[in-house]
């Protein structure tokens, strides 16, 4: 079968060398085993997105020397499918309304799960009045009692027996989008033929909630490629207010992008940075 990776950014900052990192391992393992690379603005958060991070990020990829096939794919675009996959999990009856704030939620739970504070489940058999805006929720518990235990594959970990228990009764959509970023994720890799999704290890436990998705949707299982992440050299993980310039800054000023591409593929990291495995998000409570 035809390896298909993507790289998807969410436009809500400049890419920084994590990111070029991140794009070049998907381009270089599609383009190392005949396939496609894809490239997808993940831009479904519109209190955040900016079309110029957008536009600064495919400017970033180009400036590194990749190519992508055909054109970028704007999530904004599969809003519908995002809507149409949670109509699907209502008439399961797997998800629920949910109107707690975000303080209700961290003051009444009781865990923490990969995504922060576990929701203790507060609306799950309330009466919600369909007027209120609300939030939509996965029934956890229902959703696997319906899958039964589910494995997936990381090319790098090996095989995963799917823990999404440990997240809890997941957003599948917010008050203002149809789909949360597991949904959307999900529905969209699917949808663009993903066969390899590649991405950072800090989305590792995630797979978890979109590997049970998959299967109550009934969508294809791709396999995973969680590559290491760049870190600064006290272990902390790469960000741009720590300081390490943009890419779009390292460009304006002339830097070599193909140079910098180079000396990433070679392990050379500028400013002290190295790599740190996978242990940073396997390591679940
Ligand atoms: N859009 C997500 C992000 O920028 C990544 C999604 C993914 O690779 O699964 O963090
Ligand atoms: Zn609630």
């Amino acid at each position: 079968m035809e390896t298909v990776t993507r790289f998807a950014p969410s436009p809500n900052g400049p890419l920084h060398l994590g990111h070029a990192f991140s794009a070049i391992v998907a381009h270089d393992i599609a383009r190392a085993r005949g396939g496609r690379f894809l490239v997808r603005i993940e831009d479904i958060d519109g209190a955040r997105s900016r079309a110029e991070f957008a536009e600064g990020a495919l400017a970033d990829l180009a400036w590194l020397g990749l190519d992508w096939d055909g054109e970028a794919i704007r999530q904004s675009d599969r809003i519908a499918s995002h809507a149409e996959a949670l109509d699907r999990l209502k008439g399961m009856g797997l998800v629920y309304p949910c109107t707690c704030t975000r303080a209700q939620i961290a003051a009444a739970a009781v865990a923490t799960g990969p995504d922060g504070p576990v929701y203790p489940g507060t609306c799950r058999h309330a009466a919600i009045d369909p007027a209120v805006p609300a939030a939509w929720r996965l029934d956890m518990a229902q959703a696997m009692a319906r899958t039964g235990p589910l494995t997936w594959t990381d090319e790098l970990a090996g095989e995963q027996q799917a823990r999404p228990d440990l997240f809890g009764d997941v957003v599948l959509a917010r008050k203002d989008a149809p789909g949360s970023y597991h949904l959307a994720v999900t529905v969209d890799d699917a949808r663009d033929g993903i066969t390899l999704v590649t991405r950072g290890a800090d989305l590792f436990a995630s797979t978890h909630v979109h590997r049970l998705l998959q299967a109550l949707l009934g969508l294809p299982v791709p396999r995973w490629h969680h590559h290491a992440l760049l870190v600064e050299a006290d272990g902390e993980k790469l960000a741009k207010r720590r300081g390490s310039p943009a890419l779009s800054d390292r460009r304006a000023a002339g830097q070599d992008g193909l140079a910098l591409a180079a000396d990433i593929r070679a392990g050379r990291f500028p400013e002290d940075l190295s790599l740190s495995g996978l242990e940073i998000s396997t390591k679940n409570p």
